[in-house]
């Protein structure tokens, strides 16, 4: 067996964005055009959404998945999914982690907006290399270089557009592609399927002769060979200036700016283009050190087929279909179905049953996944998401993800007595799944407690556990609170506490004001403050 894909011709990408920015337009346009999905869904109501992927997945389709691979220009494009939502910040995380480049979806009107700030800032931590695509071009209001601006302005970016958009609003129709020098006018009766490459319009010539310069500009202000070539007035070919953005990209200068509306079918192939020339391959980045699991010995894991296994599981998913998947990105080595690895967190041995590819409307059953890649595992029964696997005589941990403690708690208690067990080994199912979920008990009250990121992190929670688990379950009313309160709430409750000889609950919720019997807990400023206290917050109580 060998690798089917050359590694160079890999790329590892996610899709970021602001909520409502387009991102599971855009995606689906990707896969449509990238041949895997066959009919176009209408997103553009949250009902039809649902109902579109409902009947996917009846189908069998796991677009929801964590990573769907697809094929564009003889390139394997594996998309890791990241959620848009404030609530899944984590899973943004934890994402960011295993991919190695990413498209940042931006919305033509709204610009950068604030949960894109925040993904923004992620990626800056993680060295992600980025494209930005603005898209909804089409709708009233689009302003494409207000969008640069701010990338620039408020994400300290170097965007540098590649495009500029040929009309807006109603009137947007394709791109002035800036490296070839060609216009692109989208057909909507082929649903963007087609395009033409038509001479750049007269009146957008000279502007675009403006932005080819300033992009020639800024990707040479790193390269002094093409600053000279440039200064002295020589031509710099599109295969050239291409080189040059790509350099530029893997190395974090610069962030190349396409446009588009993925709606209307503008803009996607180009992106789909930009993707394969301009982010970096699994050998274009700097190579992943691990430790050894019982020292600080610094461990290389080369992107190389014939290295020792090295792997970070990133996230368990239970799909209806196959069962407990375990979704790895293999950084050094090889994995080979029905082998046994070494999970180098636990120390114990895993056999790894079969190997997967999801895509959008098919898995594929594959014997051995190559260094680079991302697969999904089934028959992994230990391995917790952030955990590493590797070669037996190798053992080596991989960087773990790092999981901000949940904001949010509430009780949780099943709809019927008799399902109580069965709650209890849900929800110790889905907390191994996601590290950022947490189950624990009350003590004193007997109750069931489970905390997360946000109302809806908790809400998807505890719509699985009747889909997936056939448990109804009754929640109680959200106690959120922030860390300030917290902070200050601890604070008078340990003075309170000790002249009543009351005792708050620290560790989480502090409840009651008036100090019962000691022992039973008080409430502070005659309201539930609920959430969980940061742990260098919870004072030593007798
Ligand atoms: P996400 O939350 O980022 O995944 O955004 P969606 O892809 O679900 O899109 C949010 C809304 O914007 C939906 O109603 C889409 O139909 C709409 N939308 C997405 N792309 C475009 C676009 O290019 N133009 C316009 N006018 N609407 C779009």
């Amino acid at each position: 067996m060998a690798r089917v894909v050359p590694i160079k011709k890999q790329r590892n990408i996610g899709i970021m964005a602001h909520i409502d920015a387009g991102k599971t337009t855009t995606t689906e346009r990707i896969l449509y055009y990238t041949g895997v999905s066959h009919k176009l869904g209408e997103v553009h109501d949250g009902q039809a959404t649902m109902d579109w992927m409902e009947q996917e997945q009846e189908r069998g389709i796991t677009i929801t998945s964590a990573a769907t691979t697809c094929f564009w220009d003889d390139h394997r494009i594996n998309i890791i999914d990241t959620p848009g939502h404030v609530d899944f910040t984590v899973e943004v995380e934890r994402a960011l982690r295993v991919l190695d480049g990413a498209v940042a979806v931006f919305c033509a009107v709204g610009g950068v907006e604030p949960q894109s700030e925040t993904v923004w800032r992620q990626a800056d931590r993680y060295k992600v290399p980025r494209i930005a695509f603005v898209n909804k071009m089409d709708r009233s209001g689009a302003d494409f270089f207000r969008v640069v601006g701010m990338i620039s302005s408020r994400l300290k970016a170097k965007p540098v557009p590649l495009q500029i958009p040929i009309g807006s609003e109603e009137a947007f129709e394709g791109v002035v592609d800036l490296i070839h020098g060609k216009a692109l006018i989208f057909d909507e009766q082929s649903m963007g399927k087609n395009y033409e490459f038509v001479p750049i319009p007269e009146e957008l010539k000279d502007e675009a002769e403006q932005w080819r310069q300033s992009l020639i500009e800024a990707v040479a202000e790193e390269d002094e060979t093409l600053l000279d070539r440039y200064l002295e007035g020589e031509e710099i070919s599109p295969e050239e200036l291409g080189e040059a953005v790509r350099k530029e990209t893997i190395n974090l200068s610069i962030c190349p700016v396409l446009c588009g509306s993925a709606f209307k079918n503008k803009g996607v192939q180009p992106l789909l283009d930009a993707i394969v020339s301009y982010l970096p391959s699994p050998v274009d980045i700097p190579v992943m050190v691990g430790h050894a699991p019982d020292s600080e010995e610094q461990i290389e894991c080369p992107c190389e087929d014939d290295a020792p296994l090295g792997a970070l599981a990133f996230k368990l998913m239970a799909d209806p279909f196959i069962g407990h998947l375990t979704f790895l990105r293999i950084y050094s080595g090889k994995i080979v179905a029905g082998t046994t690895v070494l999970n180098a967190a636990s120390g114990k041995k895993e056999r790894i049953g079969r190997l997967l590819k999801m895509h959008a409307n098919k898995r594929e059953e594959i014997k051995e996944a190559y260094a680079g890649d991302i697969v999904a595992a089934v028959g992994l029964k230990y391995t917790a998401t952030g955990e590493t696997l590797c070669a037996q005589e190798r053992p080596v941990l991989l960087e773990s993800i790092d999981f901000p403690d949940p904001v949010i708690e509430v009780a949780i208690e099943p709809k019927t007595k008799s399902d109580r067990d069965s709650l209890s080994q849900a929800l110790q199912k889905l907390a191994k799944e996601d590290p950022s979920f947490r189950v624990k008990s009350n003590d004193e009250t007997g109750q069931t407690l489970i905390a997360g990121m946000g109302e809806l992190h908790l809400e998807i929670i505890v719509d699985r556990l009747t889909r997936e688990f056939g448990v109804d379950a009754n929640v109680g009313q959200p106690q959120v609170a922030y860390r300030e309160t917290i902070t200050k709430a601890v604070k008078e409750d340990l003075k309170y506490a000790k002249q009543s000889g009351g005792r708050g609950q620290y560790g989480h919720v502090v409840i009651e004001v008036e100090p019962q019997e000691p022992g039973k807990g008080y409430e502070f400023e005659n309201k539930i403050v609920g959430g969980v206290i940061p742990k260098e917050y919870i004072p030593a109580v007798d």
